[in-house]
């Protein structure tokens, strides 16, 4: 248990768009009216009575799927919000915080891409303070550059796509002393040998978890992804949510495979092995530089020349990601942690690569 202090400077409701904190919400004919019950008769939303099983429009606050990523993540469901994938979550929390041409976010390159696009389809400005040169935040590089209109600091432990995780002293330091939200994104945590910061949720109020079905639940296809903070702050951010945001499909496959937590950690177990694997026959290969270390289904890779490698690899049908135009990692591929046969194939492959 953390027994940091809760920190007094941060005021939710001062954070918050004007324009959102007034905003009546659309109030849908479920919001309306909901129960358990499946003997009463719905006149209520037009839906057509006949037909497939999804003929009805989905729970707005898929209650169940909450219930049982509460259970997963040791939470409460009121602190969780569902997002149609963890992007939807992330472009929720710029329309609810940041005030287009005037709010400011804070992003640590290299890190994932969609913060600095979804800031740009929000018309909101990006501060960039890059990771050092072991990939960890320059605390007080970020605290320098937040002024009053700074609204989120995006952090994103482990690291897409360097791998690591962000260290825990520095991570605490910004949610003590940044003043606006804290995001998370966890979006790898599965595959790391730590806990979610999820446990310091009671001592932080401007801390954001942002996590996904993506990787570790292998349901990218679904699209769920999902905020852990607040109920404050899921408040607003179901505010301004499209009512029914997650389909029934993907709420009921989503469900499924969380009712299932074995067959999720078999796959699991199996990655991180894989990924050892990986790592060693990567780090034996002349033309690979480094591999650096990751706590991701990913590894970044630096290499003699990363363009050529690429491309000797599609020739061979294998696809990887060139990230060598990301600030810190000039000649780097990211190589995807995939199933043993896959792997195995690229390993061979790689060995029989020409100089
Ligand atoms: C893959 C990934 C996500 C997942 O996004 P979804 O929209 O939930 O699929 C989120 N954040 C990071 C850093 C990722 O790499």
């Amino acid at each position: 248990m953390s027994t940091a202090p809760v920190k007094t400077t941060f005021e939710l409701e001062k954070m918050v768009r004007p324009s959102v904190l007034k905003l009546q919400p659309y109030s849908s004919a479920r919001d309306e009216f909901s129960t358990g019950s499946e003997e009463m008769i719905f006149l209520d939303a037009n839906e057509n009575p006949f037909g497939t099983p999804i003929n009805r429009y989905p729970d707005p606050y898929q209650k169940k799927l909450k219930e049982a990523l509460a259970t997963v993540r040791g939470v409460d469901p009121e602190q969780i919000l569902i997002g149609n994938g963890s992007d939807e979550v992330l472009d929720l929390l710029f329309r609810v915080f940041c005030e287009p041409g005037e709010a400011n976010v804070i992003t640590l390159p290299p890190t994932y891409g969609m913060y600095e696009v979804l800031a740009g389809i929000n018309n909101v400005e990006v501060r960039s303070v890059a990771l050092d040169e072991n990939f960890q935040p320059r605390v007080d590089d970020i605290l320098n550059i937040a002024d009053e209109n700074t609204r989120i600091l995006f952090l994103c432990s482990p690291n897409n796509p360097t791998g690591n995780l962000m260290n825990a002293s520095r991570v605490k330091r910004l949610l003590e002393q940044f003043r606006g939200l804290v995001v998370i994104d966890e979006a790898y945590i599965d595959f790391a040998q730590v806990k979610s910061w999820a446990k310091e949720l009671d001592v932080f109020p401007n801390l954001v978890i942002v996590q996904t079905l993506s990787k570790a639940f292998a349901l990218a296809g679904a699209r769920v992804g999902y905020a852990i903070t607040s109920p404050g702050i899921i408040g607003f951010l179901n505010k301004i949510k499209p009512p029914y945001n997650v389909n029934q499909l993907s709420q009921d496959h989503a469900l499924e495979v969380l009712n299932n937590p074995a067959s999720a950690r078999a796959l699991l177990k199996s990655l991180v092995v894989e990924r050892s694997y990986l790592t060693q026959q990567l780090e034996v290969l002349p033309f690979v530089k480094k591999v650096f270390p990751s706590e991701a289904n990913f590894l970044l890779i630096r290499v003699d020349d990363a363009g050529k490698r690429y491309t000797q690899l599609l020739e061979k049908g294998i696809v990887v990601r060139n990230r060598s135009s990301l600030p810190g990692c000039n000649q780097t591929l990211r190589i995807t942690v995939g199933t043993p046969e896959e792997n195995r194939q690229l390993v061979t492959i790689l060995n029989q690569l020409p100089e």
